[in-house]
This record gives structure tokens, sequence and C-alpha cells, in this order.
């Protein structure tokens, strides 16, 4: 990881029409294959947006497992934590522990399965963890007792969904005996939901009934969260003390949710590397599995499956260049795709390509790239890989590089 402020040298901007796609970014990246760029001034306006949606008195919880959704946990952290968050949740303890290391200095929960082995690190960093079982409970208090701190925990009640957490009855054992191990403190109690998105989400009322009933046997934990987006942001009355909030940040709204006022953060782009053409009947790509059917022009893309885009989207995904949408033809490799660049004229060698985001009056979404890649956007996003530079964006200018570049 590079930590540079890259030159804003007029002389090198992007040339943009700006129609759709606001200021244009400036930027050294003429000579790059592709990059994602992440606007941090939208970054800023969701948090305020979805502060504003779930009202006052509800912390938000910002989730930024798996490289902060793919679009760079370096840039994305540090923002969010300007930006007022409360709280932070990842999956890993490992993943914390990176945050910590970024300097985030509020709160952060591991929402996955942790080990007693972890207990030292997780509370010499002050991470609260997430206890589905008594010994890694007293394997923190052993931790907290020689440091003479603290160690925090939330207990996950399983209400429904049969991934992670306790029973209803395993959470009150739990907790009550957590409860009176000296060091240890029982912060939290949460729960997650299996139908957050669903067009029908009625099942949301039998496992906010059972957690209600958690809460009302373990009255004595203060802190309760059960929502990630699109609970947050559907049902009011299950917002408790913090949303858990993940895609929402990132200005993609799942289906089914009232859209508050936030726009995409991560936009992803490439250069055209080589434009060629293909005389009908001639294939594309592995397979030859696309031929053309005009005297065609193809541009291409160095972006790949092993970069995150995914295979699945040959001959079905679409990208824009010149402002237009250009189908994506044959087979994606690991490191590149072709696209039909036939109907847009002069493209040539260095064309900006748009896979994610907005070029002219077009705009690519996650929601609809997921589509076409049988997907869901929490996919499309979360795969993007760190082979990718990030370029970290204020005032169109790039404030922070992550990757290579
Ligand atoms: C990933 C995750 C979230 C965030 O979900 P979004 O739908 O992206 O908001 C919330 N809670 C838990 C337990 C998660 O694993």
């Amino acid at each position: 990881m590079s930590d540079r402020v890259a030159p804003a040298d007029p002389a090198l901007a992007v040339p943009g029409d700006g129609s759709l796609c606001g200021r244009p970014v400036v930027v050294a990246t003429r000579a790059l294959n592709s990059w994602a760029e992440v606007d941090l001034d939208v970054l800023d306006a969701n948090v305020r947006a979805l502060r504003s949606a779930v009202g006052p008195g509800v912390e938000l919880i910002a989730v930024v497992k798996a490289n902060a959704y793919g679009a760079g946990v370096a840039g994305i952290a540090p923002a969010l934590e300007a930006a007022g968050v409360e709280r932070f949740a990842v999956v890993w303890v490992a993943e914390a522990l990176a945050l910590r290391e970024l300097g985030v200095r509020r709160p952060i929960l591991v929402l996955g399965h942790a080990h007693p082995a972890d207990a030292a690190k997780a509370v010499s960093h002050d991470i609260t963890l997430t206890l589905d079982n008594l010994d890694l409970a007293r394997a923190l208090a052993v931790a907290a007792q020689a440091r003479g701190v603290e160690a925090r925990v939330h207990v996950l009640v399983d209400s429904g969904l049969h991934r992670d957490g306790v029973t209803l009855d395993e959470a009150v054992a739990l907790a009550e005996a957590a409860r009176h191990l000296p060091g240890l403190v029982v912060e939290g109690l949460s729960t997650h939901m299996a139908n957050a998105d669903d067009a029908d989400d009625s099942f949301s009322d039998d496992q906010h009934a059972l957690f209600a009933e958690a809460a009302r046997r373990l009255p004595w934990i203060a802190y309760r969260h059960t929502a990630n987006s699109a609970t947050a942001l559907r049902r009011p009355e299950m917002r408790y003390s913090g949303v858990r909030l993940g895609l929402a940040l990132h200005g993609v709204v799942p289906e089914n949710t009232p859209h508050p006022d936030v726009q995409p953060v991560l936009s992803l782009k490439a250069r055209l590397a080589r434009v060629t053409d293909v005389a009908p009947g001639e294939g594309v790509s592995y397979g030859l599995t696309w031929r053309a059917a005009r005297p065609s022009r193809a541009g291409l893309v160095p972006v790949g499956y092993a970069d995150g885009w995914r295979r699945s989207l040959g001959n079905r995904g679409e990208v824009l260049v010149g402002g237009r949408r250009c189908a994506m033809v044959g087979r994606v490799c690991m490191d590149q795709f072709v696209c039909d660049v036939t109907d847009v004229p002069g493209a040539t060698v260095g064309d900006e390509v748009v896979l994610l985001g907005c070029q002219g009056r077009e705009r690519l979404t996650a929601a609809e790239v997921a589509r076409a890649a049988d997907t869901i956007p929490w996919d499309v996003l979360a795969s993007l890989q760190a082979r990718l530079p990030r370029l970290f964006v204020r005032d169109g200018v790039v404030q922070r590089v992550a990757g290579r570049t």
C-alpha cells in the first residue's frame, strides 16, 4: 500500500463533459490500466443522509468488513471516523486490528467467530468481540485482568437466521455467566435478520419478537442492535441503540427498501489497452463464444475476474465508452475482457472505460451489474480485489492512493 498525494496538475485532468457525473477527477490516471475512484465527499454526504434517515439517538455502526465492501478500508475508515460514525464493525479480529493500525479510535465490534487465543490481542487493542461461548469469556476476563482494563463483548442471539449466534436460552445463560467474570463487561445484545430486503419481510416481525424477549430477560444489557441497511431503513422499530450500515454507506440501497438521499461512492474505471478490427464471422476471446455479425471494432479492457469482475458477465454485461453503452463480448479472462466499440466513433487506445459509475449521460450501477452477473450488489462490490488501485478523492483531487499504481 502506498500513501501519497498525486499531483493536482490541470494538464493531467481527465476530460469529462460533467453532464451527469459532477466534477471530473484531477488525477494522474493516464498511466493506469484500471482503478477505482472512491469519492469521500459522497461518502460524507451519505453519512449525513443516513443519519437523518434513522433519526436522532441512533448510533451509526459502520460495517467496513471485506476491505470496506471493496472500496478500500484504508481510505474509507478514516473518512467515516472523521464524518462522525460512532462505531465500526468488521467480521474478523484481524480486520479489527487493521482498523486500529489505520488509526481508528472509535469502538470496533467483531461480528464473526473469535477464539480464546484472540483474547489478549482484542483486549490490548480495545476490540469488542461477539461472545458465543464461555471459554472465550473466560480468556477475555483473564486478559483484561492482566492488563488492568475491561473487555467488552456483545451477545448475538440467533432469532431465526440459523447462521451464527446462540439461541435465546443460551444467550441468557451465557450473558448471566459472563456478567460475573471480573474484567468482562457484557455491553451489547444483537441479532440479524434473514429477510431484511425481501419483498415479504414479515419474518422480521417473528425475529423481532424473539429479540424483544431476549432483551426483556437481559434488561441490564443496555446496547441493542438488530438492523443492517435494509432493516434500518424499513423498520424504525428495530433501530434500537445503533444500526449496522454497510451497503447503504456506499450509496447502494437494497431492494424493497426506501431510498434515502445517497449516491454511489465507488466508480470502477479502466483505459482501452487496444482497439482492433474483427471481420464478420470472426470470434473473440477464449472459446470464440462471440462472433462479429458485421465489421466490428473490439476494445480491450484490462480488468478481469482476478480483479473481481465476474466471469459470468461475459456476453451479458455492458461498459461505457465515449458516453455510450458497449456490450462485453466473449468470455471474461483472468486479467482482461473485450467490449464492442463499433458504435463509438473514434474509440482508441487510452480512452476511459467505465465499468461502474458515470460517463456522460449514462450510469452503470452495482445493482445493474449484479443482475447481469446473476448475483447481488454486495457481491459485486466486495469482490473487487486489492490489485485495483483505489484513488480516494475529495473536491475532485486525489487525497490518497491505496494499492499498486
Ligand atoms: C455485513 C453485515 C451487516 C451490514 O449489512 P448491509 O446490508 O451491507 O448493511 C450488518 N450486520 C451483520 C451481522 C453483517 O454481517
